[in-house]
């Protein structure tokens, strides 16, 4: 089977992992900081914060953002459960607005439509790879004293066009969320990082991944001292040295594997160009990481497509259907069809092709052609 997504680990990820094995720290020691910086200085925020997954980077972040009991987040219906779960975690109320119909990212016009007076902040993601309407949320979310979120897990190494300079993802919102699952850009085994340029945040999300303790091991060990506070309730949410030694090392790839994507994106927008199967529209002035390459289907047609690619051996998947479709949604929050109409006739239609560095043009050839077989 030819999955939508899939790691690639080298002789020099495995020595990496290793040595920290050999080493004094597998927790809490020099690799987390050092992982932290690199994924900092790869895109251009001033702050990482390493944490154990990419729904855990979403839980800290809401925490720092201080969301609690009573208030209100808009989250867009088209992504992982975890965006609109993180909210839930803390005690607040996701509030779903509808995506746009070619892009399907959060259309920021039906975000503004979604505040009420409870509404603290706006979490909207780089669905696929490609960034939201990030000037445009920005300037929404000044006017009305809201954060901004970015769940970023599709979209390390995208960016925006300012000016002359591209600007990167995980720096335009007040904290960005990472993920390093094995399907995601670079992996850790699992992962996640908040990325920020506020170092108050930062401080914050440090102490809440580490049971709201503000020492770490670390430096209390360095520092000869048994004394720590708790100054607030946190989890440990922390990322092992072993997982950042192997981010670390991934990271070096990451430049070669993002131009790998888009050689393979461009193949298969070239092939599939007059065929019934059609990729979603790209936002001018952006550039797009290609976490995954979706095309839309006729929607009567979807689920037989994806079971004759299965059987061909072609690990199609769909993301997503709408979170605010799922049991658990509708039976606490109440949520039902009809809340989000372009998502929902999008997800009809959707259906995930396999993306990922490590293939080959016949193996995009290989999808294309059954595709089009399949689609008649
Ligand atoms: C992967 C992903 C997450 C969660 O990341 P994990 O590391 O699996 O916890 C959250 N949001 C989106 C959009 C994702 O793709």
């Amino acid at each position: 089977m030819l999955p939508y997504g899939h790691q690639i680990v080298d002789e020099a990820d495995i020595a990496a992992v290793a040595e920290v094995l050999r080493s004094d720290w597998l927790t809490t020691g020099p690799k987390v900081a050092e992982f932290e910086a690199a994924v900092a200085a790869f895109t251009g925020a001033k702050h990482g914060v390493a944490v154990i997954n990419g729904t855990a980077a979403l839980h800290t972040a809401m925490a720092a953002l201080g969301i609690g009991k009573g208030d209100e987040v808009i989250v867009p219906p088209i992504t992982f459960v975890a965006s609109a779960n993180a909210v839930l975690y803390q005690g607040g109320t996701p509030v779903f607005a509808d995506v746009e119909a070619g892009t399907l990212l959060l259309d920021v016009e039906k975000a503004a439509n979604a505040i009420s007076p409870r509404t603290k902040a706006i979490v909207a993601v780089d669905y696929t790879g490609q960034p939201a309407d990030w000037q445009a949320l920005r300037k929404l979310a000044d006017a009305k004293g809201l954060f901004l979120l970015a769940d970023a897990c599709h979209s390390l190494g995208a960016g925006i066009e300012e000016g002359q300079i591209e600007r990167k993802c995980g720096t335009f919102a007040d904290i960005s969320a990472l993920s390093f699952h094995p399907v995601k850009h670079i992996t850790t085994g699992e992962g996640g990082m908040c990325l920020t340029d506020n170092a108050a945040l930062a401080e914050a999300m440090r102490r809440f991944r580490n049971h709201g303790i503000g020492q770490t091991a670390k430096e209390r060990e360095e520092a000869g001292a048994y004394h720590y506070e708790m100054q607030s309730l946190g989890f440990n949410y922390r990322l092992p040295d072993i997982n950042c030694t192997l981010g670390i090392s991934q990271l070096k790839k990451l430049p070669a594997w993002l131009q790998k994507r888009r050689e393979l994106a461009a193949l298969y927008t070239e092939k599939l160009k007059g065929s019934a199967a059609k990729p979603l529209a790209r936002r001018a002035g952006t550039s797009h990481a290609w976490h995954l390459f979706m095309v839309r289907v006729p929607a009567q047609k979807r689920d037989i497509v994806y079971a004759a690619m299965r059987k061909a051996g072609i690990g199609v998947n769909v993301h997503y259907e709408p979170v605010h479709l799922h049991p658990y949604y509708r039976q606490h929050a109440g949520t039902k069809e009809g809340l989000c109409p372009v998502a929902e006739a999008a997800a009809k239609e959707l259906l995930t092709l396999p993306l990922w560095p490590g293939m080959e043009e016949k193996d995009v050839d290989f999808v294309t052609q059954n595709l089009i077989k399949a689609l008649g």
